[in-house]
């Protein structure tokens, strides 16, 4: 009968149909899983695989870079304790009328530019203890808190060694005569320095 053959034709197609739709389903889901597997995995390598590397919004100043105390823009220098950062403002350009260039090579750092720095102390010194002497760790640095700046060039160290104290600036480490914090009133009288940042 025609009344049995057309509900016939029309189920077989889709029954047909069926088995072939599981398996593109089937293909679909794997196919997703494998992706999210395979990020995942990926995320997994990336973390392991890329190691901290600090950047100027880390403040870093890169070798070669030439960074003065005005240079606002330079988070190593935008992110200095203000006082300590017009202190120095000051002793610039007093320095320049000597003939003086004074240049910022390092100021704030963040946490991790700092735990890096004192990492990798670590590993040159293959000790803890005495990588303690030349990095700070991050909890200790006043690089971190933006209450420190380290200068250079050796003449520009030099002046500030001895013209320091009229805009309260002292080195404060005996072994880094780069390394400056505000540590006296204007004219005042520096504090003892610290052996080292250790001490
Ligand atoms: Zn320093």
């Amino acid at each position: 009968m025609s009344s049995r053959s057309l509900p016939t034709s029309v189920i077989q197609p889709s029954r047909r149909r069926l088995p072939f739709l599981l398996v593109v389903l089937g293909a679909v889901i794997s196919a997703g899983l494998a992706g999210v597997a395979l990020l995942l995995v990926q995320g997994a390598f990336a973390a392991v695989a890329a190691p901290f590397s600090p950047s100027a919004t880390d403040g870093l100043i890169a070798e070669g870079m030439v960074v003065t105390i005005d240079d606002d823009d330079v988070p190593a220098v935008a992110r200095l304790n203000r006082s300590l950062r017009d202190a120095l403002r000051q002793a610039e350009r007093d320095a320049a009328a000597d003939g003086i260039s004074l240049y910022v090579t390092s100021g704030w750092r963040s946490t991790g530019y700092q735990r890096w720095l004192f990492e990798d102390a670590v590993e040159l010194y293959a000790s803890e203890e005495v990588a303690r002497q030349y990095v700070a760790t991050p909890e200790r640095s006043s690089h971190v808190t933006g209450d420190a700046v380290d200068v250079g060039p050796i003449d520009a160290q030099f002046w500030l060694m001895e013209h320091g104290p009229a805009y309260g600036i002292c080195q404060t480490y005996a072994n880094e005569r780069w390394h400056y914090e505000l540590a006296t009133a204007p004219g005042g009288t520096c504090p003892e320095m610290k052996l080292d940042a250790a001490s």
